[in-house]
């Protein structure tokens, strides 16, 4: 979706290995690859004597076709004025792709020429590479590339109809700038030119194989999402739905987002000592304990809420009688005119000895009946 070079390349290397990843490109009709070009700048078309225009896009269009490979040509029959069949040049197939893999490569080439709102959602400060590609009412996947310094701009598209490729660039081998067209002019003579050729057309959308299956997945970790969990990440749903080949569907949870009880008085993890109603269910992030700041820290797991505790709690009688616990900890600043105790309500409760809440006058502790049916001092109340 970025046009991150170092996934490309770490692919090829770890899981593909540049030699296969060659092979690959040959069957897909590249034809100029030499044995220098086994390394992992490959991943990212560094190559020795680089590629065709034309067969770029013929392998391309071999992805779009669902995996099978057609050798491009520029007529397919002549005959003669008898209409006798001179030449025959119909071209022949071959599958270079399983269509799950071309199907699945094509969905990720998808990405890069949308915008959609999961880009907005994670906050992200820049846009799928290729949208200036982007067909308004057309399926399109694509790639762009580029070589350093921008000597040479490349976008290769598909829609379900037709593959398109454009190489911009000069033929003195000098760098793109702004004053000589940019390193985007590209896109919209792509875009410019598919919009012509599919004028009339309907968007079939790109064909699902049954080798492909689906399923829902957590944006965080790539792991299954967890039902009411991931779904409520603080920063919006994360739950989305996945294309894989059959037989690859991710066997693990997310282990991204956990479900947690937050203390909403103290904003802290809630501990056995919060009372009920400070306790609220949350989604929260698990991050490493590596010191690390990411985008995840501010919604990491909280420490344990510190202003409910055993020591810092007070057994109190509510006004309907039952126990609970209030906050009378450190800090704690007890509601308004409740220090002036009545003795009648039990509201007394909230106040401690040596504290003084606002409003009240006197500095010290009011031995007053608390509770209802107290008859004097602050006796524990039974029910
Ligand atoms: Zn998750
Ligand atoms: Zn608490």
């Amino acid at each position: 979706m970025y046009s991150m070079n170092v996934i490309a390349s770490r692919c090829l290397m770890e899981t593909v290995t540049p030699q296969l990843g060659i092979e690959y490109a040959e069957n897909m009709g590249i034809s100029t690859l030499v044995s220098s070009d086994i390394t992992p700048a490959a991943a990212l078309g560094g190559l020795t004597y680089g590629v065709t225009n034309l067969e770029l896009t013929s392998a391309f269009a071999a992805i779009a076709n669902g995996g099978m490979y057609t050798e491009p040509v520029f007529f397919t029959r002549i005959l003669d004025h008898n209409g006798k069949i001179l030449i025959d040049n119909t071209p022949e197939t071959r599958r270079v792709l399983k269509d799950s893999t071309a199907f699945l490569l094509t969905d990720s080439m998808a990405d890069s020429v949308v915008s959609g709102k999961i880009y907005a959602r994670e906050g992200a400060s820049v846009s799928p590479t290729s949208i200036a590609a982007n067909l308004p009412n057309m399926s399109t996947a694509g790639k762009s590339g580029t070589t350093t310094a921008n000597n040479d701009i490349w976008f290769v598209g598909y829609t379900p109809y037709y593959t398109a490729g454009i190489w911009g660039g000069c033929d003195n081998n000098q760098k793109l700038t702004s004053v000589n067209g940019g390193t985007s002019f590209h896109k919209r003579i792509w875009r410019s030119i598919m919009t012509r050729v599919h004028e009339g057309l309907s968007d079939p959308g790109f064909t699902v194989p049954d080798s492909v299956e689906t399923a829902q997945i957590c944006r965080k970790s790539g792991k299954l999402a967890i039902p009411d969990v991931c779904s409520a990440d603080p920063r919006g749903d994360a739950v989305y739905t996945e294309y894989f080949a059959k037989g690859t569907v991710p066997t693990e949870m997310c282990d991204h987002h956990v479900r947690a009880t937050i203390c909403t008085v103290s904003g802290g993890a809630a501990t056995e000592f919060c009372p009920e109603e400070t306790r609220v269910s949350q989604t929260c992030m698990t991050v490493p304990d590596d010191g690390i700041s990411t985008d995840d820290s501010v919604f990491a797991l909280p420490a344990p809420c510190t202003v409910h505790s055993s020591a810092g709690t007070s057994t109190i009688i509510n006004p309907n009688g039952t126990f609970g616990t209030t906050p009378m900890g450190p800090g704690y600043i007890p509601p308004a005119g409740n220090g002036a105790d009545s003795g009648t309500s039990g509201q007394g409760s909230y106040y401690t000895p040596g504290q003084l809440s606002p409003g009240n006058s006197t500095n010290q502790y009011s031995p007053t009946p608390l509770s209802p049916g107290s008859t004097g001092g602050p006796t524990p109340y039974t029910p």
